[in-house]
C-alpha cells in the first residue's frame, strides 16, 4: 500500500507550506487539491457557466486537461498559475466545491496522485473523503485574524495591498461556505492530529508534524 499523509484545514492555516516541506523532506509526491478545484473554477468561468448548475459543471470536468508541471498550473495547454490565485477564482472555487457532483467528478483525478514512494495531500477533505486510509492525518487551523494577517504579509511581499478587515471578512465567508456545505464539509478526520498554528511559526509546526510521524 502506498503511504499517504493528509494535511487538511481552512484557508491560510499554513497547510501548503508544511505539505511542501514534508513532501521535499520525504521525497514524496505532493497533491495541492485546492489547485485542482481552482483550475476547474477557472474553466467554468472561462466557459461562462452558471456556477450553480451542478450537472453542467460536473459534465465539464472529464473534458478538461488539467496538469501541474514545471511549477505551473495548466488548463488545456494554457498556464493559469496566477489566475487561479486571485480572489474571483477563490470565491468561484468555494461555490463549485460545494456541489456534490463536482466533488465526485474530481475524486478520481485526485486519487491518481497517489504514487510511489508516497503522497502528501493538502486540502479540506483529504483525510475524511479522498484518502480515508491515510497513514497519518493532520488538521491545521488558526484564528481568522491570524490567517488574515499572514495573507496580508504575503500580499505585501508581492507588492500588493489590502485591508485587514476585508481579508478577515473574505476568510470568514470562505470558512463558512466550506464548513456548512452538505458534502465533505471542512472538519478534522476523527483520527487526525489537530494543530492550532495561531501561536506557532512554520518551523515549530513542521517539528510537531515530524515528531508525530516519527
Ligand atoms: O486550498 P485552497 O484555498 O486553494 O482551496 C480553494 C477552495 O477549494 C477552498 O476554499 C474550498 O472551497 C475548495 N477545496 C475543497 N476541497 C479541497 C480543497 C479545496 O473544497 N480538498
Amino acid at each position: 500500500q502506498i503511504p499517504v499523509i493528509t494535511i487538511d484545514g481552512p484557508a491560510g492555516a499554513g497547510k501548503g507550506t508544511i505539505a511542501c516541506m514534508l513532501a521535499d523532506k520525504l521525497g514524496w509526491h505532493m497533491l495541492d487539491s485546492g489547485a485542482i478545484y481552482r483550475v476547474a473554477a477557472v474553466a467554468a468561468l472561462r466557459r461562462g457557466l452558471n456556477l450553480q448548475d451542478e450537472t453542467t459543471l460536473a459534465a465539464m470536468i472529464p473534458t478538461l486537461n488539467i496538469e501541474f508541471k514545471n511549477g505551473e498550473a495548466w488548463l488545456d495547454g494554457d498556464i493559469i498559475t496566477s489566475e487561479i490565485r486571485n480572489e474571483t477564482c477563490a470565491s468561484a472555487t468555494s461555490q463549485i466545491a460545494a456541489l456534490p457532483m463536482v466533488r465526485a467528478a474530481l475524486l478520481e483525478l485526485q486519487r491518481q496522485f497517489c504514487q510511489l514512494p508516497g503522497l502528501v495531500a493538502d486540502g479540506r477533505d483529504m483525510g475524511t473523503v479522498v484518502f480515508p486510509e491515510a497513514t497519518h492525518k493532520f488538521y491545521l487551523t488558526a484564528s481568522a485574524e491570524i490567517r488574515a494577517e499572514r495573507r496580508l504579509k504575503q500580499l505585501s511581499q508581492q507588492g500588493l495591498s489590502a485591508k485587514l478587515c476585508d481579508l478577515i471578512q473574505e476568510i470568514n465567508a470562505r470558512d463558512e461556505r466550506d464548513t456548512n456545505r452538505p458534502v465533505a464539509p471542512l472538519k478534522p478526520a476523527a483520527d487526525a492530529l489537530v494543530i492550532d498554528t495561531s501561536s506557532l511559526d512554520q518551523a515549530e509546526v513542521f517539528a510537531t508534524v515530524l515528531h508525530y510521524i516519527a
